[in-house]
């Protein structure tokens, strides 16, 4: 993509209601643009980074067993009349009356709706278990909407349930999505710390939060700092070995980790002094085993292999995917902009030509965009006139893993420079050897 055809809106002015070095860099770098409160249009290149975050989030929920759907984002009210959730979710849910008179809501979650179709579906045990997913734009009115997409209204949810005869086989619908969420966060570049989490009116342990350490955080997070080093389950963990996924959780769950809501500070100070972490935390994920809450007012019954009918039990699981945009940038900047793990990155790499009306210079950087798209990367090609330090400062600032500047010295020498953003270390390289550098092949 060159620069001169791309829209990206780099501006200076960031509102003072942007307390938060996420919501300033997502605003100045032209990734979202607010249009009411808690409301965003994705702008280009911040829909390139929802688009990859969905796309993981999509492969790992697919690896675990998932099977993806698409439910709409407005309901009838008649439905949540069922599960016996309208009169009780309160001001949250944006209330809407349609043309004929009909109680319609714009979904905060979708637990009534996939009840309702699994239900309609599902009569056998053989059916199970099943884990149905979607990924959806909800609407909650947040009282206080803020952070930019950290806490909107209109913000971009993955929602798994799991259908299951009965709870130990709820247990192992939850430890599937318990390690798929491990590898999730995992290849999206931060650290996220399973933390027991409230249960809700079943009781129990299967209720877990997932928070990634920032100092915006809007929880306060204890734990042990051991926790953070335990490896994520990978790409070859197998989803169908029961002994493999009870030892995922076992070997977090060893280690203390809560959030304020659950801590316990005599269990606190009994870790090592030197291994206490006691840090701020983002919300990133949240899985729940709530057991026959819906299916027994709604009536998701299925027969069992002897022939008596059950009632299901359920879990749901949630990752905000817009609010990760966010909190992968809380936790990966410095003072000169976004830090972007490559995972998630918008371009894979930046080219910029220091100096596009001159031919020697231009023609080098043309052969080098194309040899790099030829090799299958994403570049942000700066073919603008504006000055060499103003293109630095703006790639520093949207946060490419790699940026290669071709300048007329290096044209000379048939180099280019490359620049790794996160540890700041140049480079000056043949094309060649630059692009397997950042193919990761030398
Ligand atoms: P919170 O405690 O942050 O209000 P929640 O517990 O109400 O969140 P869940 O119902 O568990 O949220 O939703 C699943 C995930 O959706 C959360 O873990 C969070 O990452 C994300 N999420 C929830 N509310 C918002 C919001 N207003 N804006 C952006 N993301 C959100
Ligand atoms: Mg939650």
């Amino acid at each position: 993509m060159r620069l001169t055809r791309f829209f990206l809106p780099v501006t200076k002015d960031v509102p003072s209601d942007a307390t938060i070095v996420s919501h300033q860099l997502m605003l100045r770098t032209g990734m979202i643009r607010q249009n009411g409160a808690g409301i965003y249009s994705w702008l280009p290149l911040g829909f390139r980074v929802l688009k990859k975050i969905e796309q993981i989030v999509r492969e790992e929920m697919d690896r675990a067993g998932a099977i993806e759907l698409l439910m709409p984002t407005l309901q009838q009210a008649d439905l949540w009349r069922d599960s016996g959730r309208y009169d009780d979710y309160g001001e949250e849910m944006l209330r809407i009356r349609d043309r004929h008179g009909r109680d319609m809501l714009y979904g905060p979650t979708n637990e009534e709706m996939i009840t309702d179709i699994f239900r309609t579906y599902v009569k056998s045990y053989k059916a199970l278990p099943l884990n149905l997913y979607h990924q959806q734009w909800k609407f909650r009115d947040e009282v206080r909407p803020r952070f930019g997409v950290m806490r909107g209204r209109e913000f971009l949810m993955k929602d798994a349930y799991s259908f299951d005869l009965d709870e130990a086989g709820a247990r192992v619908s939850y430890q599937k999505m318990f390690a798929a969420y491990l590898n999730t966060f995992d290849r999206l570049g931060v650290k996220a710390i399973p933390m027991q989490a409230d249960p809700g009116p079943i009781g129990g342990d299967l209720s877990h939060e997932f928070l990634i350490l920032a100092k915006s955080g809007e929880s306060a997070v204890f734990c042990d700092r051991e926790v953070l080093d335990v490896p994520a389950p990978g790409a070859d963990f197998d989803f169908s070995d029961h002994e493999a996924l009870q030892a995922e959780t076992d070997k977090r769950t060893r280690f203390y980790a809560a959030t304020d809501e659950k801590h316990d500070p005599e269990a606190f100070s009994a870790i090592p002094e030197e291994r206490r972490v006691e840090a701020r935390g983002i919300e990133v994920g949240h899985i729940f085993y709530f057991g026959t809450k819906y299916s027994e007012p709604m009536k998701a019954d299925v027969q069992r292999q002897d022939g008596q009918l059950v009632t299901i039990h359920g879990g749901s699981y949630g990752i905000g995917v817009s609010r990760l945009v966010a909190a992968i940038i809380e936790a990966s900047h410095d003072e000169n902009g976004i830090i972007w793990p490559a995972s998630v990155s918008p371009f894979d790499v930046g080219l910029i030509s220091m100096k596009p009306d001159d031919e020697p210079v231009s023609n080098f950087a043309d052969a080098l965009y194309e040899r790099l798209n030829a090799a299958g990367l994403d570049v942000l090609y700066d073919d603008s006139p504006d000055r060499a330090g103003a293109k630095f400062n703006r790639m520093d600032l949207i946060g490419l893993p790699w940026v290669l500047t071709v300048g007329p010295r290096g044209v000379k020498s048939g180099q280019v420079e490359l620049k790794h953003r996160a540890s700041g270390e140049k480079i000056d390289l043949s094309p060649e050897d630059a692009v397997a550098r950042i193919l990761g092949m030398d």
